[in-house]
């Protein structure tokens, strides 16, 4: 492997890396991974594999015994592949999910970088929205990893706004023990479950900092739900966890006002960073999967 776009070299040698999806071939996974492998002159390649829920287990299994080591997850497997790991890091069960299965020595353990993926591009992108109130839309893994993320970002309150009510309280019951664990001397934070309908109450949304999309509305045809964007502050940030080459449903109307809007290129990015070095137990090279994930997006 000696440049950035040639396609990695397999030999006999070759230790993989792989992604686990159903739908996959859209992950742009692999073209991060494969650049930071090609810059570091790693023997090691990251492929994609569309695995159905029903081969999850097996492909699980095939970590250890194909020697990969490690693998990504997403949707619709990283709340199933709890139950599947050895050992899970304190991240993955407040989560209760897992986006990166760890092989060590053959035994599998669960891990997630969702949440400090987006905390890191969060902050990298200097959004603030400490003492400020998080609106979160959505109450599945990636909801979770954006209630933690603004936790740990210091929001005084969250709001999750679902579809299924049910869900979002059960979301925000999750995190009461973490709540609790904080404890201390640290600023009260609370949260709190509602529905889709919170979207478009004004007084709802007219405090929040960030209003941020964790579902998959917009991600193929059909729009977003509504949403009283004119009510809300006008130093509101609009983050969507999805990312395209146009601006999405959701963040649309957000920048046909002039609020910031911000997909999820950027958390794509920071929790990929992340896996990797949990993969490899060295850093990518600065600036190597960010080049690769902006080129495969055709932003440079
Ligand atoms: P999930 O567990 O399947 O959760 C989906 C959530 O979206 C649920 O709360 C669901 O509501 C809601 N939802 C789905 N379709 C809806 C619709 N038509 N109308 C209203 N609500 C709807 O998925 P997830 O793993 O949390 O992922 C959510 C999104 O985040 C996905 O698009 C994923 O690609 C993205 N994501 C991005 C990154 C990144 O790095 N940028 C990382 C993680 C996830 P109900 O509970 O009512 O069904």
């Amino acid at each position: 492997m000696t440049s950035m776009d040639s396609a990695p070299a397999l030999s006999g040698h070759t230790l993989l890396t792989a992604v686990y999806g159903d739908p996959v071939m859209h992950s742009l996974s692999p073209a991060m991974h494969n650049a930071a492998y090609a810059a570091l002159a790693m023997e090691r390649a990251y492929a994609a594999f569309h695995v159905t829920p029903e081969h999850l287990r097996e492909a699980l299994r095939a970590i250890p015994a194909l020697g990969f080591l490690g693998v990504n997850l997403t949707v619709p497997h990283k709340e199933r592949a709890l139950r599947m790991m050895a050992h899970l890091s304190a991240e993955a069960r407040v989560l209760r999910a897992v986006n990166c299965v760890i092989n060590r020595n053959g035994v599998l353990h669960g891990d997630n970088t969702d949440a400090r993926g987006l905390e890191a591009d969060l902050r990298a992108q200097q959004v603030t929205i400490e003492g400020r109130l998080a609106v979160i839309i959505g109450a599945g893994g990636a909801a979770s990893s954006a209630v933690l993320a603004s936790l740990r970002l210091g929001a005084a309150r969250i709001v999750i706004c679902n579809r299924t009510v049910a869900r979002a309280n059960r979301l925000a019951r999750g995190f009461a023990h973490y709540l609790g664990e904080r404890g201390g001397g640290r600023p009260r934070q609370t949260i709190e479950a509602r529905g889709l309908d919170t979207l478009v109450n004004a007084t709802s949304m007219s405090t929040p900092a960030i209003v941020i999309n964790a579902t998959p509305m917009g991600l193929k045809t059909g729009g977003f739900a509504p949403l009283s964007y004119d009510a809300t502050p006008s130093e509101c940030v609009f983050y969507d966890m999805i990312y395209a080459r146009e601006a999405t449903p959701f963040l649309a109307p957000s920048i046909a006002i002039r609020r910031r809007a911000i997909d999820g290129a950027g958390m794509l990015l920071n929790q990929g960073m992340l896996a990797f070095e949990l993969f490899n137990g060295v850093a990518s090279p600065p600036g190597v999967m960010r080049t690769a994930l902006m080129s495969a997006l055709g932003r440079i």
